[in-house]
């Protein structure tokens, strides 16, 4: 062969491989495209078997293991899934344990006898054990007309929302029907393993939270998973995947649809997980705070003095401070800081016209309470403490005489007090107020006599002054501090 010749078939060979070169890029740039769900035309899932992860059973709550095996036991598929799995694959240890299984409701109830059935939308057994309990869901699939399940397939509202969610399917079917892909990975109590159908394992490795589907169709299904979405990306400190994050800024208003009653729940997980100030600060940056708390956005977007933000933000370290430490934290107190600016705002109009103060505080409390209930629900149970921790912070304000020590054994004492701290770190006009009552608070009782002892009366004047009467009062300013002994 000639020298031409060899020179003429290689130069063809390189640009064959040019070609398969390109062909493969396309394929591979393709593939990148196609959404998830298209991408895996085999069900199987990936296998992670015992040794290649970390979940050890000594991790696990006994009484979710003792679901598990009793489910087994009883010829059921049984695994655990979402957030215990999520978690403990993290090294974090999980909230609570949710199982998946193929036994439908009635069947887990029999199986218990600590069971009760809940939810219409999406009906549930939960197992109880003591303060503990185990969420067991049977394996749902996405649902047309006609498939199998509680009688119904999934129901939606014209909007696209799902209203009732009970068509059984496979575990396959499953975890496809999951909102993220690092809340789909299932524990398998057969083996032991860990299955991934969806790619969690990669997201949870390199930390991406991933709707599973078309981001926004998953979002009209059910608006509460934006919520979610931040929820997940502030606790765990991941990010959201471009096409989960692109329709969070124009989709806040369908949280309008929930109800109120859920959406309470929701705000108690968004700040009471132990990550409530990235949680705030996701929530405004996505839009949906407003849509939580629409008069405090109104409040946080027109200050001048960036006051309630502070205070807001003050409350919310605190929260995440006290969760840290293992302390307790109230509802109650944190929906009186939400609230906090929008209840002032009020306050400061009626104060304009209304001559009693007591009056003020009330209507002003009841407005925002009412405003508030109409987006997200409020118990009473908290509101009223939280109307006492208002009412309080003007209570506070009078530091003479018995009222003060008589306020000291009240029982939402330590609330206002602890809510009057943090407005002074926030708002210097409440700075000496806030340690005067920390200096009383640190003197025994004689010296918390002197502290509260009526300055010396004003020499008398002659002519008597005639009082106003009561209802033309307004609350007398706060007496300065006393002298301290
Ligand atoms: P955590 O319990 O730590 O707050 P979690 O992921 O376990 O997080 P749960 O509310 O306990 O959250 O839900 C359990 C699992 O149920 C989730 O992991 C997810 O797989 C599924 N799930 C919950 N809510 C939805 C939803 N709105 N849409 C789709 N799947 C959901
Ligand atoms: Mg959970």
């Amino acid at each position: 062969m000639s020298w031409a010749t060899r020179r003429r078939e290689r130069n063809d060979w390189r640009l064959e491989r040019k070609v398969v070169l390109y062909e493969c890029s396309k394929y591979i740039q393709e593939f990148a495209n196609i959404p998830l769900e298209a991408r895996i035309s085999n069900p199987q899932p990936d296998v992670i078997p015992r040794p290649s992860h970390n979940i050890s059973r000594a991790n696990i709550s006994p009484y979710a293991l003792k679901v598990l095996y009793r489910l087994r036991e009883a010829g059921h598929r049984a695994c655990l899934v979402g957030g215990g799995v999520r978690d403990l694959l993290l090294g974090r240890e999980p909230k609570d344990f949710d199982v998946a299984t193929d036994a439908r409701p009635e069947q887990v109830y029999a199986l218990f006898r600590n069971c009760r059935l809940i939810g219409r939308r999406f009906r549930l057994a939960h197992v109880q054990f003591g303060r503990e309990i185990v969420e067991v869901a049977t394996f749902r699939a996405c649902g047309e007309i006609g498939d199998e399940g509680d009688g119904q397939t999934v129901e939606r509202a014209k909007d696209g929302r799902i209203l009732s969610d009970n068509v059984y399917g496979s575990i396959e079917d499953d975890a496809w029907r999951r909102d993220f892909t690092i809340n789909a990975l299932y524990y398998d109590i057969a083996n032991f393993a860990v299955l991934d159908y969806v790619g969690g394992m990669a997201d949870l490795k390199t930390g991406l939270i991933r709707l599973i589907g078309d981001p926004a169709e998953r979002y009209h299904e059910d608006p509460v998973r934006m919520l979610r979405a931040v929820r997940f990306a502030a606790k765990l400190g991941f990010r959201l995947d471009p096409a989960t994050e692109a329709p969070l800024q124009r989709l806040g208003h369908l949280l309008e649809q929930i109800p109120p009653a859920r959406l309470f729940d929701e705000i108690l997980k968004l700040f009471m997980g132990g990550s409530a100030i990235q949680t705030f600060e996701l929530l405004r940056h996505y839009r949906l705070f407003g849509w939580l708390f629409p008069a405090t956005e109104r409040c946080l977007n027109h200050q001048q003095r960036h006051y309630p933000k502070t205070l807001l933000i003050r409350v919310l370290t605190n929260t995440d401070q006290r969760l840290a430490e293992g302390k307790p934290v109230q509802p109650a107190f944190l929906f009186a800081a939400l609230l906090w600016e929008p209840f002032r705002e009020r306050l400061q109009h009626l104060e304009e016209d209304e001559s009693d103060a007591n009056e003020a505080h009330l209507v002003a409390a009841e407005a925002v309470i009412q405003a508030q209930i109409r987006h997200t629900s409020l118990p009473r149970r908290y509101s009223l403490p939280m109307r006492e921790i208002w009412e309080m912070q003007q209570r506070l304000t009078c530091i003479t005489g018995k009222r003060p020590l008589r306020l000291l054994a009240h029982p939402r004492f330590r609330a206002a007090y602890d809510f009057l701290l943090l407005r002074a770190e926030a708002d210097e006009s409440a700075g000496d107020l806030a340690g005067w009552w920390t200096r009383l608070l640190a003197q025994d009782e004689s010296g918390r006599d002197r502290m509260t002892q009526p300055a010396a009366p004003a020499k008398k004047s002659k002519s008597r002054r005639r009082r106003k009467p009561r209802s033309a009062r307004k609350d007398a300013p706060a007496a300065p501090p006393a002298p301290e002994a």
